[in-house]
């Protein structure tokens, strides 16, 4: 498994290239701007592209998503579908993009994505947005806008809520192990580091 981070846009979107470089196959996490750059990315890689992953629909997390579709064209696009413009979360004022039939993909609690010999495990942690998803790899976590370095993703958006999000940092908190953690912007880290110095997750582990 390989991991290569590129910070996008004006708000340093992490965008992540996951690759089964074995295989041959990678995945997109976060398109958030530059769909260029992205796909300069992928093609260097020498890995087909499978699908692109978001963590959730705010629109720096998907922004550079039309370009690295005009480039990759048959790539399926997956979403939690609360946060889907046309999902329960179609009230939003931060929506996820509006997809075709043919790249729409919806992901769920528990589902699980095959990337060559990688499996990609979906866990929803609601919070930062109705349909915020961390997606689980090996030992490996990408948090998107839940569980940030020493923080979390805020909560005052349209659909954010705070309960929600200390519920999402406590089930986090409780995965068995250690964790490499990739969140959606700043530094990587790592659960055990967060159960220690977070105070959010601290905070959100000690309510129950
Ligand atoms: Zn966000």
């Amino acid at each position: 498994m390989q991991i290569q981070t590129l910070a996008v846009g004006p708000l340093m979107t992490n965008c992540y290239l996951l690759q089964d470089e074995t295989a041959g196959v990678c995945a997109v996490i976060d398109p958030g701007d530059e769909g260029a750059r992205i796909a300069r990315a992928v093609a260097d890689s020498g890995c087909a592209l499978q699908f692109i992953l978001l963590t959730h629909g705010h629109y720096d997390h998907f922004t550079g998503l039309a370009e690295l579709l005009r480039q990759y064209p048959d790539t399926p696009v997956y979403i939690q579908p609360n946060d889907a413009a046309d999902g329960a979360g179609g009230a939003y004022s931060l929506k996820a993009p509006r997809l075709d039939d043919a790249h729409q993909r919806w992901y769920r609690e528990g589902d699980t994505l095959t990337l060559g010999s990688l499996t990609i495990r979906v866990l929803e942690t609601p919070g930062h947005s109705q349909g915020s998803v961390c997606l689980v790899v090996g030992d490996v976590i990408f948090s998107g806008d839940t569980l940030f370095l020493a923080s979390c993703g805020r909560t005052d958006f349209p659909g954010g809520d705070y309960r929600a999000m200390l519920q999402s940092l406590a089930r986090l908190g409780r995965l068995e192990g250690d964790y490499r953690v990739y969140p959606g912007h700043d530094r990587s880290t790592t659960l055990d580091y967060e159960r220690q110095h977070n105070p959010y997750m601290r905070h959100a582990l000690s309510l129950s």
